[in-house]
């Protein structure tokens, strides 16, 4: 059994250290000294969270009331911790600062409940009052911790695939990762995943399966240039319309009906529309994936991408399913009462799909035409564009589905514009800068962004973003970002650049430029003394995409692709 203290000293090493070796050892030796019923909510508070990210149980405790609760544990006037939160400019700092006390010695599970009954309790006055009794019980290394879980901002560092090397090495071996990933790929809980792990072992691992209501880490396509190439990369294949508005994975566990966001968010209560046509599918259990989009029932025609994301909002959700209905285009079965369909070829999957749903009203069925010609894949990706699509998906026949993973079995190729890289880029924001001129007195004037990598599990820079924002939203951005901020640089970037501020890699944004560069200040693609790449003439296109996390920015190989492409496409 872990004690919370020790916990939250395990927590000060991680903080401590840059390294994500050192970082999967010490977490090595934690997850080894946690018990059987207890590892699971090690990891889940490692993460900072309580449940995985889709179970959609969130706090609700700002810090505001986090300063409300320690002023009354502690005694201090509540002017006297705004002042501290004002310098400190982390409330973890201001526990660790005001609440000099021993702790009762609480252990991790005992921690936990306490931090799920504030989590669950309806009232703000409940959640204060269940605070300040919890804060009282903890020494101030223990509560620098616990109030900044509650607050959402625990800053680790840890990733997710830092855990599941730590995982793999306490399985004795670090090539046990891919069955970790694989178990992690079927349920995205890497609590019950730690969990099965430690009460049944490898074999427990090996014998893991889909379990409805547990989202699969959802599969993403790779780009391809033109229709020659996707021809050249799949052969005989499939080409389905690439439709332009949010993906979702439901699933249908007898009478419950459960909607996940690409970034398996809970978006069930957003899309009442949906969950009622799923219910009245003849299927015990089922998972489905699909392409949601607001259709103008008049015309037939899709709404714009900015219609269509107005949807996941919190309030008037029936309104908007009376104005805006939603249609979703069925393109994936990926579980069928009790069968798994990922392993299963494309074009089987897809077959039991047409099968299985009256299609109609609002269940769609992605348009398909099986093609093996260059020729026939230009024709319908031009009559798609025609149509105001925003490209088309190609898709292996043979191909079983990849969860968790990006590769050539769905490829997309996408319409391009002259003298503009044919695709947007997602990109991380790790930082900004003051700015200068008139931006000097917003405080703010460029963005430091970055990618993926995902071999280093870290976020390596591409582009200063200087412009595309209003002047609302650069400010609206400064407070987010400040909420956020570092006084040094996120163990997993890796920036030759100094912005003014470090942020947390947390959000994401969507960028158009005019190409993609080498450039020697950029460390995307660096390697030794070679330059990185770096994107010309970025600007923000939207704001910021609360749909993505920021794994989901675009990754550094992708960048390199994209480079490829437009080498090529300068050269015909
Ligand atoms: P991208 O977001 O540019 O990487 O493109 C991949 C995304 O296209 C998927 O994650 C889906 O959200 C979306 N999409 C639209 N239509 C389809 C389709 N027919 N098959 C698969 N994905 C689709």
């Amino acid at each position: 059994m872990v004690k919370f203290l020790e916990l939250a000293q395990f927590f000060e090493r991680l903080e401590g250290t840059t390294s994500r070796l050192e970082m999967s050892q010490i977490l090595y030796e934690l997850f080894s000294k946690a018990d059987k019923e207890e590892i699971d909510k090690v990891v889940y508070l490692t993460m900072g969270e309580l449940v995985p990210s889709f179970r959609g149980l969130e706090f609700g405790v700002s810090e505001k009331l986090v300063m409300e609760a320690l002023s009354k544990a502690c005694g201090l006037k509540l002017s006297s911790i705004q002042k501290l939160y004002k310098d400190l400019g982390d409330v973890g700092k201001v526990a660790l600062e005001v609440l000099k006390r021993e702790g009762k010695g609480l252990s991790v599970s005992q921690v936990y409940e306490e931090l799920y009954s504030i989590a669950r309790a309806k009232g703000t006055l409940d959640k204060v009052m269940l605070l300040i009794n919890l804060l009282r019980a903890l020494s101030s290394v223990e509560a620098k911790f616990v109030v900044r879980i509650i607050v959402g901002n625990l800053r680790l560092g840890v990733g997710e695939a830092t855990i599941i090397e730590a995982l793999a090495l306490l399985l004795g071996r670090r090539e046990y990762k891919q069955m970790v990933e694989r178990a992690y790929n079927l349920c995205s809980d890497l609590g019950l995943v730690a969990k099965t792990l430690a009460q049944k072992g490898l074999q427990g691992l090996a014998e893991f399966k889909i379990q409805p209501g547990y989202p699969i880490r959802m599969a993403l396509a790779e780009r391809v240039a033109s229709a020659e190439e996707l021809i050249r990369r799949l052969g005989k294949c499939a080409v389905e319309a690439k439709y332009d508005g949010f993906r979702l994975q439901i699933h249908k566990k007898g009478e419950e009906v459960y909607i996940y966001s690409r970034n398996l968010e809970p978006m069930t209560e957003m899309l009442p529309e949906i969950k009622q046509a799923i219910t009245k599918i003849d299927a015990d259990e089922l998972i489905i994936e699909g392409e949601a989009l607001a259709v103008n029932e008049q015309t037939g025609e899709f709404y714009p991408f900015q219609i269509t994301i107005q949807r996941k909002r919190k309030y008037n959700i029936y309104e908007y399913s009376k104005e805006y209905p939603l249609k979703l285009f069925c393109f994936d079965l990926l579980y069928l009462n009790g069968e798994d369909y990922t392993t299963k070829a494309f074009i089987d999957r897809r077959k039991k799909l047409e099968d299985l749903i009256t299609f109609g009203n609002t269940l769609e069925l992605s348009e398909l035409r099986i093609v093996q010609s260059a020729k026939e894949v230009e024709e319908f990706f031009e009559d798609a564009i025609l149509r105001g699509l925003e490209g088309i998906m190609g898709k292996r026949l043979d191909a079983p589905y990849t969860a968790g993973s990006r590769n050539f079995n769905w490829v997309k190729l996408k319409r391009s514009y002259k003298g503009q890289l044919a695709d947007t880029v997602d990109v991380v924001i790790v930082g900004y800068f003051y700015g200068r001129g008139a931006r000097a007195e917003l405080g703010i004037g460029a963005l430091l962004t970055a990618v993926y990598d995902p071999s280093s599990d870290t976020f390596k820079t591409v582009s200063k973003v200087g412009s595309g924002f209003s002047e609302e939203e650069w400010i609206s951005l400064k407070k987010m970002l400040d909420e956020i901020k570092l006084d040094h640089k996120h163990a997993r970037v890796d920036s030759l650049i100094t912005p003014d501020v470090w942020v947390e890699p947390k959000y994401v944004i969507t960028v158009s430029a005019d190409e993609i560069t080498r450039s020697p200040l950029h460390t995307a693609g660096k390697t030794g003394d070679e330059p990185g790449y770096a994107l010309r003439f970025p600007r923000a296109v939207g704001f910021v995409r609360l749909d993505k996390r920021p794994e989901d920015a675009n990754t550094v190989e992708e960048i390199l692709r994209m480079y490829q492409i437009q080498k090529r496409i300068s050269v015909e």
